[in-house]
C-alpha cells in the first residue's frame, strides 16, 4: 500500500508519515530531505544554483539513502550522515531553485519510485499524490496555520517536538524568521512550473492546527484500513 501525504512545510507531515511508518511497519519516504541532500551537495560542491544543468548533474551523481536512527531516520548523502546539515536556515533558502529545477525532479521521482516498488511505504512531499504515487492508495493534504508551523519548526531545529510536546516553545525571533521563511517557500513552491505543491483531486484535506499528531494518525490509519 502506498500513503501519500502533501502539503506546506511545518503542517506535521514529517511527525504523521514517522509515526504511521512505525505503527504499521512501513518504509517511510521523507522526500524533501532528498530535495535538500541535493541543495546541500551543489553548496559542498560550489556548484552555481541557477545553472540548471550542472545542478541536475549533482542530483543525478548523489546517491541519497535513510538509515534507522535513534529518534530520527538518519539521511546518507554519499556515505556520510547529513541529517543536521540539511536543516539549516542556508538549505532552506538553497533548495527552493533546486527543487524547481526539473531536471532534479526527474531524477529524485525516480529514486522515490524505486523505493515505492519495494513494498508498503509512507511517502511525505509536495507532489506524492500528484506525481510521484498518483495510484496512491491513500491520498491526505496536511495543512497547518502558519503560527502553528513556524512554531514546530523552530522547535523541531532546537530538538524538540510541538507536535508531541503541547508546552514547546521557542524563541520568538526566531518563530518569526521561520514564519517568514515558510510563506515565502510556500508561495515559491506553490508557483513554480514543475510539480508545484497542490493538492491531488482526490486527495483528503486535514488541518492539524488544532489536532494533535495522534488525532491525525488516526485518521489516517483509518482511511488506510477503508481502503485495504
Ligand atoms: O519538506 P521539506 O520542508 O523538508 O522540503 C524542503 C523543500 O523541498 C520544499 O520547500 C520544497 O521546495 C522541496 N520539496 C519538493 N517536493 C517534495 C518535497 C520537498 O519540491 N516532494
Amino acid at each position: 500500500m502506498k500513503v501519500a501525504i502533501d502539503g506546506p512545510a511545518g503542517s506535521g507531515k514529517s511527525t504523521v508519515a514517522k509515526a504511521i511508518a512505525k505503527k504499521c511497519g512501513f518504509t517511510l519516504l521523507d522526500t524533501g530531505a532528498m530535495y535538500r541532500s541535493v541543495a546541500l551537495a551543489c553548496v559542498q560542491r560550489g556548484v552555481d544554483l541557477n545553472d540548471t544543468d550542472a545542478v541536475a548533474q549533482v542530483a543525478r551523481e548523489v546517491k541519497i539513502s535513510f538509515v534507522p536512527g535513534e529518534k530520527v531516520q538518519r539521511v546518507l548523502l554519499d556515505g556520510e550522515d547529513v541529517t543536521s546539515d540539511i536543516r539549516t536556515p542556508l538549505i532552506d533558502k538553497a533548495v527552493t531553485p533546486v527543487s524547481a529545477n526539473p531536471g532534479v525532479r526527474e531524477a529524485m521521482v525516480a529514486q522515490q519510485r524505486a523505493i515505492g516498488e519495494q513494498g508498503d511505504v509512507v511517502a511525505e512531499g509536495r507532489d506524492i499524490g500528484t506525481v510521484v504515487f498518483p495510484d496512491a492508495e491513500v491520498k491526505v493534504f496536511l495543512t497547518a496555520d502558519p503560527a502553528a508551523r513556524a512554531l514546530r519548526r523552530a522547535v523541531q531545529r532546537d530538538g524538540g517536538d510541538a507536535a508531541t510536546d503541547a508546552h514547546a516553545t521557542a524563541d520568538q525571533s526566531a518563530v518569526e524568521e521561520i514564519m517568514a521563511d515558510l510563506i515565502r517557500r510556500d508561495k515559491a513552491d506553490s508557483t513554480r512550473e514543475a510539480s508545484p505543491l497542490r493538492p491531488a483531486e482526490d486527495a483528503v484535506h486535514i488541518d492539524s492546527s488544532n489536532k494533535t499528531v495522534d488525532m491525525v494518525v488516526s485518521m489516517i490509519i483509518q482511511m488506510m484500513e477503508g481502503a485495504r
